[in-house]
């Protein structure tokens, strides 16, 4: 089993970006970036004093994956992925090699690319109350969990560190992003990669309810697919098989459940420093590397 790391320590030699809850980001160079994820993991908002052995090499797999398949699967999508090497200052440290992928730093759009193709979150939250989801009306009587009758974009503000992203309609998208035939490129992209994933989600019998994006533009101006991809943290992933039995309630969440049923069970929903039991981490890492094997087709 490869060590557990929930503190990446580069020792210097890249600069830092970027920390965010689970990942960081160095500077490589001008034009190159370095992702890193940790082993951290966080629930109802706040990260576990432990991580998760193999958490951060399964999501970078995960991206990885989706980086090689969704520009066979969406005609004219460019990705920001580069390599799953290490650039040379660091390729002595084993520990990062796994949990690292090399990308083109680019200039970002300032909004959150959300796709959603089941009613969820704060979707539901707002359709419960006013009978929209980001100001977009829908038909009366959905229930939790339903089906959207299409996928819709749903995009958010991308807030500050510390403040909490907002739901926006797609007209004030657009006005953010300022030009308009960038932002019919982005909400065009973001609905066919969804299409793209969410066919190769059911496939393996995973129901892929929604996820969020985030596009870059390149030195010619061209929108270009960066972050990372349909992974755990960035999209709600349910198992299709009680994806019915479940309408109407929250659905089981396909990496997470077992650590929120503990935390919720033991009084410890969104309490600071906790430290998750060993069985909790070992079906946790479990789901993890299930979910990767499912979507991949191969093992881990
Ligand atoms: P969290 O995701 O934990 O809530 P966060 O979004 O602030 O927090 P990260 O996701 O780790 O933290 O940060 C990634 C940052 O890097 C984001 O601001 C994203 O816009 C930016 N980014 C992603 N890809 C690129 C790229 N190719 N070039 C430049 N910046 C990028
Ligand atoms: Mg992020």
């Amino acid at each position: 089993m490869s060590e557990i790391v929930t503190t990446i320590d580069i020792q210097g030699k890249l600069p830092k970006v970027a920390s965010g809850k689970v990942r960081d980001l160095f500077a490589v160079d001008d034009g190159t970036l370095l992702f890193v994820a940790s082993d951290r993991i966080s629930a109802y908002d706040v990260i576990m004093e432990n991580g998760i052995p193999g958490k951060g090499a399964l999501l970078t797999a995960m991206s990885i994956y989706w980086f090689n398949y969704l520009p066979q699967h969406v005609p004219g999508l460019k990705t920001h992925y580069i390599s799953n090497t290490l650039p040379g200052p660091i390729s002595s440290l084993t520990s990062f090699k796994d949990r690292s992928m090399q990308v083109r730093r680019l200039r970002i759009i300032p909004i959150e690319s959300i796709v959603r193709g089941y009613i969820t979150g704060s979707g539901w939250s707002e359709y419960k109350k006013s009978g929209t989801v980001n100001g977009i009306k829908l038909p009366a009587g959905l229930i939790e969990g339903q089906k959207l009758p299409q996928p819709l974009w749903t995009p958010s503000t991308k807030a500050e560190l510390g403040d909490k992203d907002e739901n926006i309609s797609p007209e004030k998208a657009r006005e953010i992003i300022a030009d308009a035939k960038i932002a019919a490129r982005v909400e065009q992209l973001s609905l066919a990669i969804y299409e793209a994933a969410a066919k190769r989600a059911e496939s393996v019998g995973i129901v892929l309810a929604d996820t969020k994006f985030e596009f870059g533009l390149d030195e010619k101006d061209e929108v270009v697919l960066v972050d990372e991809v349909l992974t755990p943290d960035s999209s709600r992933f349910w198992p299709k098989d009680t994806w019915e039995q479940n309408l109407g309630k929250a659905q089981p969440s396909f990496d997470k459940q077992f650590l929120r049923d503990w935390l919720t069970s033991n009084g410890l929903k969104g309490k600071d420093g906790v430290k998750v039991p060993e069985e909790i981490v070992q079906q946790t890492a479990e789901k993890y590397r299930e979910a990767y094997e499912k979507i991949a087709g191969k093992s881990a």
